[in-house]
Formats: structure tokens, C-alpha cells, sequence
């Protein structure tokens, strides 16, 4: 009787995915970086529980802040977006992270950090003994910039009005900058991201540091080290927890 079993196995890809999750396990000295697959399930924007709608001190909240700017116009980027990706996750985070832009998945699917470099951060977020239900995540620009090109100033002052915003309504107790970019503008420097790692920031009041963003340990996974190292100190900033 034929065997079926292995029509569909992929050697060199299994082989890949094993290298690859033990090079994690060594970045990031084995916590909880090999995950169970339902752990790594994308939250849902929250719209449905209680938590979901947090309001601030002049009555606003994420939610009707969304629904006041989804249609924005405000520079070319909102003409050639498919979707507007606002952010997710508790609308009440202590932790905030916040990246660039939308990419392709993201674009697709009006969620922010969705596609490999989002289930890398998923990934980084499990390995703080966290959850993306517990932290907000979001970026900078609100609409993907075409095939992915830096976002450019114009765009970054259009927008960042609304990231401003964001902060204010979700009230973080420290950021994380993913990228040179986020920190870019929330610092308002032009420092290069080996300056502005390892150091304690403040945007408004706010603690603020800086790691590499997802898609450069994609691209670089030596850098993986170095964002364990500062996701290691992020969560000891946030609340004393030593990984
Ligand atoms: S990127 Fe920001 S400013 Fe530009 S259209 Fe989108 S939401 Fe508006």
C-alpha cells in the first residue's frame, strides 16, 4: 500500500524552519521562543470587550479616534493604500510598540505587524512572557508607502499627528521603537538606532527606548541577540521582571 503521508513534505523547507527555530532558541536563550502555533494566533482588533474602548481624560477613545480618521487624505499615501491600518491590542497597554509603516500583509488586511516580521514580533512578544493582547502596537504612518520605500518627511508630518494621539489615549507606562524610523520621529533626531539602543529615553514624559525592527532581524537574524538584550531590559524597566 503507497504511503501518503509524505506527499506534501518538504525536506529543505522543514529543514529551514528547524534552523531557523534554533537559531531563535539561542537568540533568544530559549524563552518561550519555540511556541505553540495556537500561541502565535494574531489577536482580533478588540472591538467587542469591555476593555476595548478605553477613554481619556478629554472623553475621547481609540475607537471613535479611528473611526474619525480612517478616511484619511491627508497625503498621497491615503490615495494608494488599500486598507488604513490603525493599530491593535489593548487599548489600555502599559507597553507600546510602535513601528514605521504598513507593509504588504498589513495593507492587505488593515492590521498592523501581520506579516513575517509581525509573527517575529508575535514571537519576541511570547518571549517576554507577554501577549499581543497585552501590549498596543502600531506605526508611524497609517498607509503603506509603495513597495514598502522609507517613509518619507511630508508623510511622517501628515501622520504623526495621529500616532500622537494614539499615545495619548492609550497611555502607555513606556514605548518601544521599532526602527530608527518610529524613533525618528517620536525623538524628533536624526541619531543613528546604535545611538539611540541601550539608552533611556522620554517622549512627552513617557519612558522610550529603541530596538531593531522585526524585519531587520529578518534580514540580519545576528541582530536577534541584541533586540533579546533590550526586550530583556524593557520588561525589567516595565515592571522589575528579570528573563
Ligand atoms: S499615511 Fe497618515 S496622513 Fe497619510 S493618508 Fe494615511 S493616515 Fe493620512
Amino acid at each position: 500500500m503507497a504511503d501518503s503521508s509524505n506527499q506534501d513534505f518538504d525536506v529543505d523547507e522543514t529543514l529551514r524552519d528547524v534552523r531557523r527555530c534554533l537559531e531563535d532558541l539561542l537568540a533568544f536563550e530559549g524563552r518561550y521562543f519555540i511556541v505553540p502555533p495556537a500561541s502565535l494566533a494574531l489577536a482580533p482588533v478588540d472591538s467587542d470587550t469591555p476593555a476595548a474602548v478605553v477613554e481619556a481624560d478629554d472623553g475621547g477613545s481609540l475607537e471613535s479616534f479611528q473611526q474619525q480618521i480612517c478616511d484619511c487624505l491627508r497625503c498621497p499615501l491615503g490615495q494608494t493604500r488599500k486598507n488604513f491600518v490603525f493599530g491593535s491590542g489593548n487599548p489600555g497597554a502599559d507597553i507600546m510598540f510602535v513601528g514605521e509603516a504598513p507593509g504588504e500583509h498589513e495593507d492587505r488586511q488593515g492590521l498592523p505587524f501581520v506579516g513575517p516580521a509581525g509573527e517575529l514580533l508575535t514571537k519576541i512578544i511570547g518571549a517576554m512572557k507577554l501577549s499581543r493582547e497585552e501590549v498596543y502596537i502600531c506605526n508611524v504612518l497609517k498607509c503603506r508607502p509603495p513597495n514598502n520605500r522609507d517613509p518619507q518627511p511630508d508623510e511622517v508630518a501628515s501622520c504623526e499627528p495621529y500616532l500622537q494621539r494614539q499615545i495619548e489615549l492609550v497611555r502607555p507606562r513606556i514605548i518601544c521603537c521599532l526602527g530608527r524610523h518610529a524613533a525618528h520621529a517620536l525623538l524628533k533626531t536624526d541619531s543613528s538606532l546604535g545611538r539611540l539602543r541601550g539608552r533611556l529615553h522620554q517622549y512627552q514624559g513617557t519612558p522610550l527606548v529603541v530596538t531593531y525592527h522585526p524585519a531587520a532581524l529578518l534580514h540580519n537574524p545576528s541582530y536577534k541577540r541584541d533586540t533579546w538584550e533590550d526586550m530583556k531590559w524593557l520588561r525589567k524597566l516595565h515592571d522589575g521582571t528579570e528573563l
